[in-house]
């Protein structure tokens, strides 16, 4: 057998800020609104576990390569911690660690019983064969056997991995269990134990997000133009709920580019484009290409969405953006330095731990029925799903008034709070 080679850690993040800081500084200021004590704020701030396993996995020329991989349990006070499972080659304990701690709040923000956890491998995915990622995706879920489990630690998908990589999760943990554990893991396919609604649940509850703001702002969203960022699961699902909406699309992009209509984007028809063009809008001729791809963030709608990638409303950019309202369907997209710039223009910011829970709700759905044995309808998922949204967002907005804090700020005092009365409530250190 050839000689084994270990997966470099790559550098550290130096050239972005650093999501564990960004995270911690909102964590920051909320816990002073609340008055946490010191002991609770101490025990929140650190992840209770962080699990690093190495991973031989034979790859197909015959070699044996070592793969890092992480699994951080931020937090498991309101229950088995829940949180997806990501294959990058950027992968990063750091970004692991905050992206735990936003599980945490995420989950208790939309009330759940769940705690926070996330985890990754750092690997690239696209460079290798399936039989590869099967046999990586196993040796991780073996290492972290006594990790998962559906009353402790429940994956889900994230960045590079998918119903694919959960089903074999699902057969690897059942295997080393003696019994079919559906339970262990959502984001499965259907026939095997997934929900219904799961694909859109994201993008569904950005909508549902956007339709209770610009109710709050006085807008009619038949009236409105919106921007979205990104065009994979998030950003098509939210742009097409958003235009049978009314909503007015006027600019989408993905990796290849930002493309512009003023007249609107017909969403259908660029998403029946990208899916016949391997995932990308290249060459879509129903909108015009931009210039500068970024210049969506800056452009003038009423409504920004971005739902791509982390980091992109940074202090650089966030004085020239003309949005009365940012719905983050992604993760992270603003950076701590952009807040007080975007607060100070009086933009509305409905933020990712609320905006962007519809898909953590319809997994935890997910886990109830298979726990229940019993398939819901599409509908129930929906409905229900729906009313999950529009409590936590009018909790948030509520908090917001009371305090007199950003919403940003309002989901994390709703969420540490309602970690730290659960404290109180058990005690025990
Ligand atoms: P995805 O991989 O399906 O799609 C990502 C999209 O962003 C693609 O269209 C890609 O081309 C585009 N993109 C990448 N870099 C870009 C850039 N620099 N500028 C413009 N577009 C760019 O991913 P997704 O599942 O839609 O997730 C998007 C974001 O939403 C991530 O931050 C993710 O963590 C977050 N999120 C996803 C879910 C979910 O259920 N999928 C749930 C909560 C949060």
């Amino acid at each position: 057998m050839a000689a084994t080679t270990v997966y470099k850690e790559p550098a550290p993040l130096l050239d972005r800020e650093n999501p564990l800081e960004s995270m911690m500084s909102r964590f920051n200021v909320a816990t002073e609104i609340l008055g946490l004590d010191e002991e609770t704020y101490e025990v929140l701030k650190a992840p209770d576990k962080q699990v690093i396993v190495h991973i031989p996995v034979t790859m197909d020329n015959g070699k044996v390569r070592v793969f890092e991989g992480y699994r951080v349990i931020h937090n498991t006070i309101l229950g088995p911690s829940k949180g997806g499972i990501r294959y990058d080659k950027n992968v990063h304990l750091d970004e692991v660690k905050a992206l735990a701690a936003w599980m945490t709040w995420k989950c208790a923000v939309v009330d759940l019983p769940y705690g926070g956890a996330k985890g990754g491998i750092i690997c690239e995915p696209a460079t290798m064969s399936a039989g590869e990622i099967e046999r990586l995706t196993r040796g991780y879920t073996l290492a972290m056997k006594d990790v998962f489990g559906p009353d402790r630690d429940i994956p889900a998908p994230d960045m590079g991995t998918g119903p694919r990589e959960m089903a074999w999760l699902m057969d690897e943990f059942s295997k080393t269990v003696g019994a079919t554990s559906p339970a262990v893991v959502t984001g499965k396919p259907l026939v095997m134990g997934g929900s219904l609604g799961r694909t859109e649940a994201t993008g569904r509850g950005v909508m549902v997000a956007t339709l209770a703001a610009l109710k709050k702002l006085g807008l009619d969203p038949t009236q409105v133009s919106a921007a979205v960022q990104g065009f994979g699961n998030v950003g098509t699902w939210a742009a097409k709920l958003l235009s049978e909406q009314g909503v007015r699309i006027k600019c989408i992009s993905d990796i290849s580019g930002a493309y512009w209509n003023e007249a609107g984007i017909n969403i259908d028809e660029a998403v029946a484009y990208k899916n016949a063009h391997k995932g990308r809008l290249d060459g879509f001729t129903g909108a015009v290409l931009m210039e500068n791809a970024d210049d969506l963030l800056t452009t003038n709608v009423d409504v920004l969405v971005p739902a791509a990638v982390e980091d992109v409303i940074t202090e650089h950019n966030a004085h020239e953006i003309k949005a009365k309202l940012i719905v983050e369907g992604a993760n992270g997209p603003t950076s701590a330095s952009a807040d007080p710039i975007i607060n100070e223009k009086g933009i509305m910011v409905v933020p990712d731990i609320l905006a962007n829970s519809g898909g953590v709700t319809v997994s935890y759905f997910e886990w109830v029925q298979n726990r229940q044995g019993f398939k819901w309808t599409e509908e129930m998922v929906t409905e229900r799903a729906d009313r999950i949204m529009t409590d936590a967002f009018e909790k948030v907005y509520a908090t917001s008034q009371k305090y007199n804090v950003p919403m940003r700020i309002a989901a994390y005092v709703v969420a540490i709070d309602k970690v730290a009365q659960t404290y109180k409530f058990r005690g025990g250190f």
